[in-house]
Formats: C-alpha cells, structure tokens, sequence
C-alpha cells in the first residue's frame, strides 16, 4: 500500500482488528521508508452504492470525498482526524444500510451537513455555504441566521468562540 506521506510501497502491518460496526477490517499500517503509520479499511465492494451526480453521471461511492470535503470545511477548526472519519464512517454506514444501488449526490450532502451540524457550527456553515448555495442562497441565508441566534443564546451562558466568517459565494444572489 503506497505510503501517503513518502509513496513507499513496502509497509508492515502493526495492528489489524474489526471496525467497531463490524463491517470492515481496519488495519494499521506502518510504512518501511518514513516509518509514518496510516490505516487503511477493507471492506466488501458490492455493497457501495453509486452516486448520482448533479449532472445525471453516475460514480461510484467515494468515502475519500467525503473525509475530503469535511477536511476543508474543519480548516483551522478544533476537530481532529479521528472525529473527521467517524463522520465519514458513519455517513458510508447509513449509505450500505439503505442498501440503494444508486443515491443521489444531494443526499449525501445533507447527511455531511447533518453531522457537521452536531460537531462544528463553523464548518457547517462552510460547506452548507458550498452545498447550498447553487439550490437555495435563502435558505442558506437563513441557516447562518438561525446560527447567530444560536450563538448568541450560547453565549448568554459562556463564553463561546466567534463564528468567523462564513464565506459567502460569490455570483450568487
Ligand atoms: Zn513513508
């Protein structure tokens, strides 16, 4: 398995157990060159759904995307990478249990909304901001409203980090 820091082949595995639902053997991986360690997942292939894109093309299921799209949306936020792939995991879970051959892309993005909604305001508001903003610039308008009046409840009782802000597109109105 290539190395994600040096791109060595060669790694050995040091750990390699059942993810907690069951439905995937993680394994822990210690690359042979830079002696960095990653993990890496084996899962069943027929259970992936596709992906139907905005455009009508089908792709299939792409965990990588998800945890990439999250990893953008957290930028400078306090979330670690183990919080990041538990959303994903959890997002891929409910895909396999729906056990749909094909699911809408739009779909996909309100359950990475969903759980960035829970975790982080900030990032939720930035990838909404992205996610939204090609249906619905009042609705996403909205939600950043409904955000302020949530933070200012908050802060009502402690002290709360700002809510920087939250990028609006541009083109858009
Ligand atoms: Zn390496």
């Amino acid at each position: 398995m290539k190395c994600p820091v040096c791109g060595e082949i060669e790694d050995k595995v040091i750990d390699s157990r059942l993810a907690k639902d069951n439905t995937a053997i993680r394994r822990r991986r210690q690359c042979l060159g830079c002696l960095k360690r990653f993990t890496t997942y084996e899962r069943i292939e027929e259970m992936v759904p596709f992906v139907i894109k905005k455009d009508g093309r089908r792709e299939s299921f792409d965990r990588r995307k998800i945890v990439e799209g999250i990893l953008r949306a957290c930028e400078k936020r306090p979330i670690s990478i183990e919080q990041i792939e538990t959303v994903a995991d959890s997002i891929e879970q409910d895909l396999m249990e729906r056990a749909e051959k094909e699911i809408q892309v739009s779909y996909v993005g309100e359950r990475v909304m969903q759980a960035l909604k829970k975790m982080d305001e900030v990032a939720y508001v930035r990838f909404a901001s992205v996610y939204r903003s090609f249906r619905d610039i009042e609705e996403f308008v909205n939600e950043i409203k409904e955000l302020y009046e949530l933070k200012e409840s908050k802060e009502q009782q402690t002290e709360h980090g700002q809510l920087d802000d939250p990028q609006i597109p541009q083109g858009v109105s």
